[in-house]
């Protein structure tokens, strides 16, 4: 890893050490559940993971999208009708063979995603075009058999899933929905602070059993990317296997065209990664647990310190925001160290100077910068300033994402953990082989389509396709 200026610390010098140590140690998770690959989620972590969810529902529901839940198992049978999808997914899957002392029947597996579960369904849902669009999502818990090693939040055997289905009369209605929920990601990013990149992934990168895949990318802090969402057209290939029709205007039966839209726990990962330095955790005021705290600095008069904590913790809880006051025993430090470690975005001080002078010190988790500002405007200073954080972290994150691009003409040039940008004649066999050479993948190309003239990295042929090459989490 580079060490640029401000990359110091332990997070740059060893991401892994740094970032299992401070999901448990701030409390996103506990990792001592004794199957691996699961972890317990702890109450300041599921609230993290819920009020990112709050954001994800509001944003769907505004589109039209409904929520449903599903069974947990499906039968064998219903996993088996579409196989590409069985192919992609049947070393992941967890098997359910026995009730009791009796084999079951019928095997049934856990979800490691719901189209086996919803599609045989869809066909009893949809009988004409007056049924269309269905657009359902659902949260739930999923399983995936991982091999590789596991990591809290990021590869886990069971982990927090959204996903929305979405089935259209025709093609351009589908297209439509990729679009939509592009939209969604980019609104979503905003209040998570995390910009990635839309890149309609390689055909042999694709989701099982889609068309095409649009997967959106996270630089994390050793340069590597991690996708956070994967948006899936899949045009008429699940509705095909499931048969799921409908009788359009004219009384004909056709088949139904689908996409999906997933996005897991790894959004929690990915938010502690990006923003995270070595005293903690840094998160976004629009989805923080915990947006700020108040800590009462007390050596003499307490009551009347703890009354005017009290007094702005309820000024601030009228207009809606998650504040507590931290009126342990420990000292001002421990404290603040605190704070610090669960990211929480504003801590304000409040000892006896700023009871007298009616003022309280607002200080900043992510800049670390610490102003005095009047009780009497509170609400608005907080206001403003949980905007201001918002808006510096998602572009401090942005920049370092577009930092970390760098062009390339040739293969030879890919040395370092970043994202590399270069010509690709778009042959399977040939990106293939950038993959075989780099170590690294091809993460596609950028889905709102960029210009370009120029030669295949690799092979020099002339093409007008730009690729994304990394390593990935
Ligand atoms: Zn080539």
């Amino acid at each position: 890893m580079g060490k640029k200026d401000g990359k110091n610390g332990k997070k740059y010098a060893d991401f892994n050490q740094w970032y299992n140590k401070i999901v448990e140690e701030a409390g996103l998770c506990d990792k001592r559940y004794p199957v691996k690959g699961m972890n317990i989620w702890t109450p300041f972590g599921w609230k993290l993971m819920q009020n990112i969810d709050r954001e994800t529902r509001r944003l769907v529901n505004n589109t039209g999208h409904q929520e449903v839940k599903f069974p947990l198992l499906v039968p064998q049978k219903e996993f088996e009708k579409e196989s590409d999808h069985i192919a992609g997914f049947e070393d992941e899957v967890y098997w359910v063979t026995r009730a009791g002392r009796n084999e079951l029947d019928i095997p049934l597996l856990l979800r490691p995603t719901s189209e086996t579960a919803m599609y045989p369904v869809f066909d009893l849902w949809i009988r004409s075009h007056a049924d269309l669009p269905l657009k359902i999502y659902q949260m739930v818990n999923v399983f995936r058999y991982e091999t590789k090693q596991t990591k809290a939040f990021m590869r886990m055997r069971e982990f927090h899933f959204f996903e929305a289905h979405t089935c259209h009369a025709t093609e351009e209605g589908a297209e439509a929905q990729i679009k939509e929920d592009l939209e969604i990601m980019e609104e979503l990013s905003k209040k998570i602070c995390m910009p990635y990149l839309a890149l309609v992934r390689t055909d042999w990168d694709k989701f099982p059993g889609a068309d095409y895949t649009v997967g959106a990318d996270a630089l994390m802090p050793t340069g590597r990317t991690l996708q956070m969402a994967g948006i899936h057209q899949y045009k008429t290939n699940f509705s095909k296997a499931y048969d799921i029709t409908f009788e359009d205007e004219d009384g004909d039966h056709k088949n139904v065209h689908q996409t999906t839209y997933g996005m897991a726990e790894r959004l929690v990962g990915a938010i502690a990664a990006i923003h995270g330095d070595d005293k903690g955790l840094v998160l976004p005021p629009e989805i923080a647990p915990i947006q700020v705290r108040i800590i009462p600095i007390i050596y003499g008069d307490e009551e009347k310190v703890l009354e005017y904590c009290q007094d702005i913790k309820e000024r601030l809880e009228k207009i809606d925001i998650d504040v507590d006051i931290d009126d342990s025993e420990e000292r001002p430090g421990s404290k603040f160290y605190e704070a610090e470690l669960k990211g929480i975005p504003i801590r304000l001080d409040i000892g006896s100077d700023e009871l007298e002078e009616q003022k309280v010190t607002l200080v900043r988790r992510d800049t670390g910068g610490k102003r005095s500002v009047n009780k009497e405007e509170i609400v608005d200073e907080i206001t403003s300033t949980f905007e201001n954080i918002q808006e510096d972290m998602y572009e401090r994150a942005k920049e370092e994402l577009e930092d970390n691009i760098e062009d390339i003409e040739e293969l030879s040039e890919i040395k370092e953990e970043k994202i590399y940008r270069g010509g690709w004649c778009e042959k399977e066999s040939c990106g293939k082989e950038i993959e075989d050479i780099t170590g690294r993948d091809i993460l596609g190309t950028l889905y709102e389509g960029e210009e370009y003239e120029g030669k295949c990295i690799n092979c020099e042929e002339k093409t007008d396709t730009l690729v994304y090459i990394s390593n990935t989490h």
